[in-house]
């Protein structure tokens, strides 16, 4: 048990509001500031933005046993839909059994804050943190960024206050802060397949469904009240960009040619294209994360990625599940506990921002490729014949909880094997025989 501290939490996103019932039940008084309204007070539209959850979110609710009251709230998606112009295609996640979940942002945000305070953390919501003096950990909060500020004082500040926190802008004007942000080239847009009249899913509802087409792609996601949220990624600008569809007749003319099947699923394409704003998609890295035993940032507030695995939140969820255990491990020894948090974090946040970045060009064009589809299909079927040897990299990095940064590596590792064993003569015809079998074994042991 460590000593009770006042300990302060900027932002009650999914990361800081998690973190807060930790250290709660760690037995500190737990202050969480948000700039925005309470969340829980604001009328959703009825849609809801969502996103998915797999194993390593899992472990960090399941640890705390909150996992069981956030599955009610989700759906079980173990398959892609690829929809290519003439056909519908699925591809298994993992084995049998095996599942990501699709959650309402919202939903599971109000959630997790009726949890934390259900377990005593004092919540300050529309209060705007300005700044933070760093040896102190106090914060300095207000209306306006030139107005008068209250300063309160704590003895630890956790920034959890997501890409453009403001704890991690008072730390970057430190020396030997380094910082790097760097926007894509994509952006994105919602859009919406509503529910059928009695409430049931228009499309399949335990697949993700994408609509592959090279530089840009489409794709949905179900939610509970029986829509599909779906997200459009594409350039800014250029060609079949967002600067492109600039009126009524370009983009449905647009989605008739390109994405023929879904005029029946989304009725308000025209509507909901012009009224949702197009986003912005931006990995930022930095380091350090700490500073000295007195604040230390945390999810997206230091590994801010883009969506393309899924993994953000499932990232920012992880941080916390480290920090628990070194907690567990070193007590009162903050200083031991941020260090050690953050060196062993950010090779893992590093990795998982290069595989979020690759995974666009799975997504978007490889699913849509006979010769990968085939890959996939031939390591499904080694790794159910040598589960020891092969983890897929998709599975390695979703449903287990090895490091970010050895599913890298092991995954460069299969691709290459993979390009050998694709670029065999009738490896089509052949695949599944004993020849490729040893030969995979063959390359395996050249590690
Ligand atoms: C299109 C898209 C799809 C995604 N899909 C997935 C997915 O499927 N799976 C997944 O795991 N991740 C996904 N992510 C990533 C995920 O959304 C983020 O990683 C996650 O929300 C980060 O949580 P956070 O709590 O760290 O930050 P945030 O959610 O950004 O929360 C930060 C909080 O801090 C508050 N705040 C900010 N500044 C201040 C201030 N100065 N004072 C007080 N409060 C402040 C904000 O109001 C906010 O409530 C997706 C992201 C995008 C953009």
């Amino acid at each position: 048990m460590q000593n009770p501290l006042n300990i302060a939490v900027v932002g009650s996103g999914l990361v800081g509001s998690l973190l807060a019932i930790y250290l709660k039940k760690a037995g500190h008084t737990v202050h969480v500031y948000d700039r925005s309204p309470d969340i829980r007070k604001i009328q959703f539209s009825g849609r809801s933005i969502n996103l998915v959850m797999s194993n390593r979110g899992w472990k960090a609710l399941e640890d705390i046993g909150l996992d069981d009251e956030i599955r009610k709230i989700g759906i079980p998606v173990e398959k892609r839909a690829i929809h290519t112009q003439d056909k519908l295609a699925y591809q298994n996640y993992g084995k049998e059994g095996e599942a990501i979940f699709s959650l309402s942002r919202g939903l599971l945000n109000r959630k997790m804050i009726d949890l934390a305070e259900e377990a005593g953390v004092e919540f300050f919501f529309d209060h705007k943190v300005w700044d933070v003096t760093l040896p102190e950990a106090s914060l300095h909060i207000g209306e306006t960024e030139r107005g008068e500020w209250e300063e309160v004082k704590y003895d630890k500040v956790f920034g959890a206050d997501g890409a453009f926190s403001r704890v991690r802008h008072r730390m970057q004007r430190q020396s030997m802060f380094n910082y790097s942000q760097e926007f894509l080239r994509i952006g994105y847009k919602e859009l919406n397949i509503p529910a059928n009249a009695d409430g049931s899913h228009k499309l399949d509802k335990h697949s993700l469904h994408i609509w592959p087409r090279g530089e840009y792609m489409l794709m949905g996601l179900p939610n509970l009240d029986g829509s599909f949220t779906c997200t459009l990624f594409m350039p800014h600008e250029g060609e079949n960009s967002f600067a492109d569809l600039k009126d009524k007749e370009t983009l449905v003319a647009f989605f008739a040619e390109h994405f023929p099947d879904t005029k029946e699923v989304i009725p308000n394409l025209v509507e909901d294209f012009f009224k949702n704003p197009t986003s912005y998609l931006v990995t930022m890295k930095c380091f350090p994360w700490t500073f000295e035993d007195k604040v230390a940032l945390i999810g997206d507030a230091c590994h801010a990625i883009v969506p393309f695995y899924g993994h953000g939140m499932n990232a920012g969820f992880e941080d916390i599940t480290v920090l628990h255990n070194l907690i567990e491990k070193y007590g009162d020894d903050w200083t031991t506990i941020f260090s050690e948090y953050e060196n062993s974090r950010k090779p893992n946040t590093d990795a998982i921002a290069e595989l979020s970045y690759r995974n666009f060009m799975e997504m978007s064009s490889k699913t849509a490729d006979e010769k990968f589809l085939l890959q996939k299909k031939i390591e499904k079927w080694f790794s159910e014949k040598h589960p020891d040897k092969w983890l897929p990299l998709y599975s390695r990095v979703t449903f287990s909880l090895d490091p970010y940064s050895e599913a890298l590596e092991v995954g460069d590792f299969q691709n290459k094997i993979m390009e050998e064993i694709v670029a065999l003569d009738n490896i089509e015809e052949n695949w599944e025989s004993n020849e490729v079998e040893q030969k995979i074994l063959e390359l395996l042991s050249k590690k």
